[in-house]
């Protein structure tokens, strides 16, 4: 397989915190911090990734298992002299208290749905996701391909906490190598499951979590030439295994003769994937 340009590290991925890290060539965009800043850089350091290469930060959206961590981490940040700017919209940035307060420690800019931001050599776009939040974001994430037997634009596609797909976001996620997305609950373990039956409409909502079928679903409207990589993302400790995403992912993938490679985010233990 050909080595291309970007890799998404997944330091942390589950209703517990999030936390991804994407890497061009050494310059590091964050997505999300859910998690501590001590397992934050413990993870980092597993990986042998230097955090002060983060350039900038981006946040999906206000819910804590996304945020909770990212004060203290930009405070820890600054302690060693690296200041990574944060990208947020407006309605996530008034919905959050946390985002706010990240406003004393680092530069904040806003982020808005079809608006491309250049960063770190990357070209990200963020879209709409379709959540319970005060907003949310999913991001294509673009950088050139320094080989010539890459396309010539690496692409990597990143979307979870969504209980649909809006159209817009299926175009963004469209020629991704690697791609990241979630799969967050198998539908009969969530109904026969012990969660409150408001919390079980909550998630199978338009505005909830992707299942493992409809995670499915959307990839095999993604497959062409270009797909190499799937991680499947923010997976239920309760509703779901880790084994199962994978199964089904593969099971598609084999029924459509496409040999994309697929693997779990996992809340305690890091991955990478290039
Ligand atoms: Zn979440
Ligand atoms: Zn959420």
């Amino acid at each position: 397989m050909a080595s291309c340009t970007l890799s998404l590290h997944v330091l942390s991925s589950g209703s517990c915190g999030n936390a991804a890290l994407v890497d061009y060539q050494g310059h590091l965009l964050a997505i999300d911090c859910g998690i501590c800043k001590r397992e934050y850089l413990r993870r980092c350091a597993d990986l042998h990734i230097d955090p002060c290469a983060i350039q900038a930060i981006l946040i999906t959206h206000d819910h804590s298992d996304h945020t909770k961590g990212l004060g203290v981490l930009a405070r820890g940040l600054a302690k060693q002299g690296c200041h990574p700017a944060v990208y947020v919209s407006d309605t996530v940035r008034d919905a959050s208290p946390r985002v706010q307060e990240l406003e004393r420690i680092c530069d904040v800019h806003p982020m808005s749905a079809g608006s491309s931001l250049s960063l770190a050599g990357m070209q990200v776009m963020p879209f709409h996701t379709s959540h319970d939040a005060a907003e949310s974001f999913g991001f294509r994430i673009e950088a050139p391909n320094a080989s010539d037997s890459c396309a010539q634009n690496d692409v990597l596609g990143f979307m979870t906490d969504t209980g649909i797909v809006p159209d817009a976001a299926h175009e963004a996620l469209k020629g991704s190598r690697i791609l990241g997305i979630e799969s967050n609950h198998d539908v009969t373990m969530l109904a026969t499951g012990e969660y409150p039956a408001s919390l079980k409409r909550r998630i199978r909502s338009d505005y909830g979590h992707l299942s493992n079928d409809e995670c499915a679903t959307e990839v095999s409207r993604l497959l062409n030439d270009s797909l190499e990589q799937i991680v499947a993302l923010h997976i239920s400790e309760h509703n779901n295994t880790f084994g199962m995403p994978v199964r089904v992912l593969e099971s598609m993938l084999a029924h459509n003769g496409h040999h994309a490679h697929v693997q779990a985010g996992l809340p305690r233990t890091p991955i990478s994937v290039s």
